[in-house]
Formats: C-alpha cells, structure tokens, sequence
C-alpha cells in the first residue's frame, strides 16, 4: 500500500503518529534505523482499528513494547511500528486479606509494576522488578528469573484478536518457557492481563527484591547496551548446559565485531560497546548459532526478536 494512503488513514482516524521514525531510541541495544510509520494507540479500540486496517491492507505490521528483547535492522522496518500507550496504571480489581486481583495495561513499565504491586503487601512479582521492558512484551514472552516466571501469576490476557478486543483464559494463552500463543502468533496483540497474588511479608518482599537486584548487578555486563539473554537455554532433554556455557565452550567469550561483544562478562548476552550496528550483533549471533552447532551439534534458539531485514 502507497505509504500517503498509509498517512490518510492514520490522519482520518485522528491517530497519534510519526513518519521516518528511528527506533533505535526505543530499544536498549540502541542500534537500528527508521520506521515509515510509528503509531501510539491509545485505547484498545484504535488498536483493532489498526489491526483490521494492517491485514486488510497487507500492511507490514509490528508492536513494539519497551524494546528491550529486540534487535531492529540498520535498515528499520518498512510499514508500521505500534507502540501501545495505554497507560501506566494498573486497576486493582478484588482486594482482600489473602489475595490481590489487578489489571496491568500493555503499555506500564514491568520492573515499575512490579515494584509497585509488590509495595502494596502481595507477593510474586518480585521478579519482575528486574526485568526491563513493558508488560505487554514480559506477557508475550512468558518473561521471568530465579525460579519465578509470569505465567505463574496470569488469571487472564486481554488481547486483539482479528480486529476485536477479547479476553482470553490463561490456559488459552499456552504458556511455556519463554514463550507462549502471543509469540507463536504476531497477529494477536495483547493490550493488558489481569494476575492474581497472594498477601505476603512485606519485610520478606523487600528482602527478595533485594537479593534479585544484588544477584543481577553481580552477574549482568555492566555499562553495556544488551537485550538481555540472545538464545534461549536448551531444553533439559537435549542439554544439562545453559546456553552461556555452549557458547563458553565454542571459544566465544569476549569476540567482537564492529562495535559490539559477545559479553566478555555474560556470554549469552551481546553488548554495544558504542557504535554498534544490527549487522554487528547479527554476524556475532549467526557466529555462535554455527560454532555451537559444530561443537556440540546442537541448534540455539534464539530468544531475541530480529526485527526488519537482516
Ligand atoms: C539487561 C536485560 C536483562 C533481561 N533479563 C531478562 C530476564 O531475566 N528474563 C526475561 O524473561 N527476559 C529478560 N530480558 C528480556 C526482556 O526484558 C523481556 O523479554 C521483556 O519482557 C520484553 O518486553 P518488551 O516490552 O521490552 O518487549 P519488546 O522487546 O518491545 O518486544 C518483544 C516481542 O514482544 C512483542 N510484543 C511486545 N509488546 C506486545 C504487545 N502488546 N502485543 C503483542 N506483541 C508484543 C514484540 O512484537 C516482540 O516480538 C532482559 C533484557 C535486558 C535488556
């Protein structure tokens, strides 16, 4: 579709967008180029509005949350980037003595959500508190750490779903290690969740997120722009290892290119020392898929979004 078609739409509509966006500001690698259209929805209404008029029109389409599980091409994405603003504030829902029931919009920060919610007397979130990006982005990716993943909290999952808001029940959503329906799905954008938590200690949550944020400092690239872990750990039946081990062992710690590492501090993680381009961390990510493929026979999935063309 002609790119001022794309523009009339948008202006009809009275959606809030940009043309000739960069993007790199909205991901923590801070690497990649331009997007046509940059698209801020509001409400879930003019996300179905834009989701009918995308797959009518066979427009490139792409929901960008906190951008921190991405890699975007040099060359940016040709169609439209959407980044959901529907707000930072959770609803609460059902409150009692022994449990807490909040709605989450797509949109609010995770780590801050997390804090949060955890402040008010409920545990199980505490995780989140660490882990950067949006809501909506640690729902598709089932995100969690140290033995705790969102999934383990989800009541509910509101969701557009050909060009209509639904809620879908958690056991519809598939959950899985890092993974789940909305990622195995892109047509399906998810505009919030509703979890439930149990009261807790509220000394004992402190402590917990405490102990996590010490344990990230200690063993996370400090300084560095990442998206985190780049490939998924091996399931158990094929590998014991995880996957910073498989990449040790190939002899990849601390190999760069351009301007970005294979973390001398964490291998799983790819950093940008400064400068860095997509191209950099997609040869060192195509290098570590090859090497410990041929010293282990074993084929890494990636757990990053390679966004454009690569
Ligand atoms: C330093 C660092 C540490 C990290 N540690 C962890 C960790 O311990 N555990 C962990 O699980 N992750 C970790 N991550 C990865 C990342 O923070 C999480 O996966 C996070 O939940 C991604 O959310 P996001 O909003 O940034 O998603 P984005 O990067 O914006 O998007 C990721 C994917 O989700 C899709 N998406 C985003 N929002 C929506 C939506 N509303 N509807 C449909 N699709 C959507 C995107 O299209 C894309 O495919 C880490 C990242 C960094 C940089």
């Amino acid at each position: 579709m002609e790119p001022r078609a794309i523009g009339a739409f948008l202006d009809d509509h009275k959606l809030t967008f940009k043309r000739d966006f960069p993007l790199f500001d909205y991901t923590t690698f801070r690497i990649g180029g331009h997007a046509d259209f940059f698209v801020m929805p509001q409400n879930t209404r003019e996300l179905a509005l834009l989701q009918g008029f995308c797959r009518q029109n066979h427009v490139p389409v792409f929901i960008l949350g906190g951008g921190s599980n991405i890699l975007v091409s040099d060359a940016g994405f040709r169609g439209i980037v959407i980044h959901p603003d529907l707000g930072e504030e959770f609803r609460i829902v059902e409150q009692s003595a022994s449990h807490l029931r909040v709605f989450v919009p797509a949109s609010a920060r995770a780590p801050l959500a997390g804090k949060r919610i955890s402040a008010l007397g409920f545990q199980g979130l505490e995780f989140l508190t660490t882990i950067p990006g949006h809501f909506g982005g640690s729902i598709i990716q089932n995100a969690g750490c140290y033995g705790h993943e969102l999934t383990d909290s989800i009541v509910s999952v509101e969701a557009v779903i050909d060009a209509e808001p639904r809620i879908l029940d958690k056991r519809e959503c598939a959950f899985s290690y890092r993974n789940s329906l909305f990622k195995q799905n892109p047509a399906i954008w998810v505009s919030g969740a509703t979890l439930e938590i149990p009261a807790g200690n509220a000394a004992e949550i402190t402590a917990r997120i405490d102990d996590y944020k010490a344990r990230r400092i200690a063993s996370q690239p400090k300084n560095r722009r990442s998206a985190g872990s780049i490939f998924k750990n091996p399931a158990k039946e094929v590998s014991e290892k995880k996957a910073w081990q498989l990449i040790d062992e190939a002899g990849l710690r601390g190999v760069i290119e351009g301007g970005c590492e294979i973390s001398a501090e964490h291998c799983n993680f790819i950093v940008n020392n400064g400068g860095g381009k997509a191209a950099d961390v997609h040869a060192l990510a195509s290098l570590i898929e090859t090497k410990v493929f041929e010293t282990t026979g074993i084929r890494l999935e990636r757990e990053v979004v390679f966004v454009g063309e690569f």
